[in-house]
């Protein structure tokens, strides 16, 4: 009923409630909004994105998340030309290494955050059943709950070639080249009749609804009925035109630089990781993405803990040699409060980032051009639903704020930047209450509100038990015959770990298949 009478709605007479869309901004950001709505506004809107080639796009952005194969479905890139045309690769969670202690004689520590939700078994809850066991019983959580830590050790993808669009036996995302990722959905949202501008914005008239109009260096002035403030840090709408308020989220989230470089590899056929790998290091972490043509590093750190010159120096000890060139990224986590003032609405870098940790980036790009899309309403003002707007992005960038400083707050290592995150001033009081509750009982869906999460409770269970966090079932839940059956379905799963190692094919000769349409 409702698609039947949204289509009514929006063909019914396609130009009576036309909206001119004005995007600034051609990044990931700026194109992936301008396709999304061109996409689900159809004939209700006639879409333009200014972008300037000479400022140029932020570049780096290259993991996502699995909500992003349900935007490309809806967008319409077919799944094997967005392997091609982004350069991407199978990103199946992401792999922590000496997060919990430094790396020791005796070992390092590591852990995955798979995309693939635990074994569901009807009637047996075997995360209980996990918890239940001696410490020194279990397997790492990830590994008892789901196949993928297998498949992803092994170096597999995901998937088989062939096997429909966006879909297969795993949960899994993606790792791309961010350059050639804009210039895929600029394509595409050319193909849906988005207008394309390449110019300068030069100035910004304010006026009651909020923009008046913009001015160019190419093409004049330019007005819409509703701005899209998509030109990354530099905020040139809702921040420097508007003044929207910025809240920091320094106070629980540290990192504020990536010195981020590109490694060949060595030879055409060394096998791509399908996970992002994130490494610990004495004041942040270097994050490992494996490209088609190259591996993405970047080493995340907080200044008011490492120098730049120090930051350098821990990239090229974990790269190997320092034959590469590595830019610094400064940024300061946290978001504007007010993302949607008037007729203007900010979308990517220009409303808000945490941090590179569990790609939240694009997440946030998918969640508000979905809303835009929704919100803006078929008649009347553009703005009727920017207070709900406002409301939901700032608890979905709190929720994630959360999710992030989960990762750091349950470390034991010594240096002070991981003692600084490990003090409880510096835990949100919301996640320090869930902490809290999760003593005694694992994280619930009733935790988290629909609508502002970004992650299952699940993903906050990897995260917990892969760092050694204890919840206490006490002592007589479980046991006898229904242990006897959990331990049975933890056999299943290894089995069938066993069984996709075999059959799902390596993940650069997937790549590669793509590659070449076969
Ligand atoms: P940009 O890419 O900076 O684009 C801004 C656009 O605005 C450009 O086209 C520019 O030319 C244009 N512009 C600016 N000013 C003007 C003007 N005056 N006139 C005309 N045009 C103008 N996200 C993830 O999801 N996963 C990750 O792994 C990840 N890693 C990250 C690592 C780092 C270090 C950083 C800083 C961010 C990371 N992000 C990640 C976030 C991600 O990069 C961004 O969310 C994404 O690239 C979107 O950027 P953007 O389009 O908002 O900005």
């Amino acid at each position: 009923w409702r698609v039947a009478g949204r289509r009514w709605l929006r063909y019914a007479d396609p130009m009576a409630q036309q909206r001119s869309i004005l995007i600034v901004g051609g990044g990931t950001a700026g194109w992936l909004t301008a396709a999304y709505l061109a996409r689900a506004l159809g004939q209700r809107a006639a879409i333009t994105v200014l972008e300037s080639p000479g400022i140029g796009i932020i570049g780096v952005g290259e993991g996502a998340f699995p909500t992003i194969r349900t935007t490309l479905r809806h967008i319409g890139i077919d799944e094997a030309r967005f392997v091609r045309e982004a350069g991407a690769t199978f990103k199946q969670g992401v792999r922590f290494d000496d997060w919990l202690h430094s790396p020791t004689p005796a070992g390092r520590h590591r852990y995955l955050h798979p995309f693939d939700a635990p074994y569901q078994a009807e009637g047996t809850d075997l995360v209980a059943h996990w918890l239940l066991k001696p410490a020194s019983a279990r397997e790492p959580f990830a590994e008892a709950m789901t196949i993928q830590n297998r498949v992803a050790d092994a170096v597999r993808a995901p998937k088989h070639s062939g096997e429909g669009d966006y879909d297969g036996p795993l949960a899994y995302a993606y790792h791309f080249d961010a350059h050639r990722l804009a210039a895929l959905l600029r394509a595409r949202a050319v193909e849906l009749g988005v207008r394309h501008l390449e110019g300068e914005l030069r100035g910004v008239e304010t006026g009651e609804a909020g923009i008046g109009r913009v001015h160019t260096d190419a093409h004049g002035a330019l007005t819409a009925d509703l701005y899209v403030d998509c030109s990354g840090f530099r905020a040139e709408l809702l921040g420097r035109a508007l003044g929207g308020p910025f809240r920091s989220a320094k106070a629980h989230l540290f990192t504020d630089r990536a010195l981020a470089c590109k490694i060949a590899y060595d030879r055409p056929d060394t096998p791509i990781e399908s996970v992002t790998t994130a490494t610990a290091h004495e004041a942040g972490w270097i994050w490992d993405i494996g490209l088609q043509h190259a591996r993405g590093l970047g080493c995340v750190y907080s200044s008011a803990h490492l120098s730049d010159a120090r930051a350098a120096e821990i990239l090229r000890a974990y790269v190997g040699h320092d034959r590469f060139d590595a830019r610094i990224i400064p940024f300061e986590p946290g978001w504007r409060e007010t993302q949607w003032v008037g007729n203007c609405v900010a979308v990517g870098l220009a409303g808000g980032f945490l941090e590179p940790l569990e790609s939240t980036g694009i997440v946030l790009i998918e969640a508000a051009a979905a809303m835009i899309a929704e919100f803006l309403p078929f008649g009347g003002a553009v703005s009727a639903s920017a207070s709900r707007f406002n409301a939901l992005m700032g608890a979905r960038y709190g929720a994630i704020t959360n999710f992030l400083k989960l990762h750091y707050c349950l470390s034991r290592r010594p240096e002070p930047f991981w003692r600084d995150n490990a003090d409880p001033a510096s835990i949100p009081d919301t996640l320090g209450a869930m902490l809290a509750e999760w003593r005694h009982r694992p994280p619930s869906r009733f935790d988290f509100l629909v609508g502002t999460e970004s992650f299952a409770p699940f993903n906050y269970q990897y995260v917990l038990y892969g760092m050694g966090f204890e919840t206490d079932l006490g002592q007589d839940a479980g046991g006898g015959a229904d242990a006897a059956h959990a331990e049975r379905l933890f056999e299943r799963i290894r089995s069938f770990g066993r069984q996709a190692v075999a059959e799902l094919p390596e993940h650069r000769a997937l790549i590669r298949q793509i590659g070449e349409g076969v």
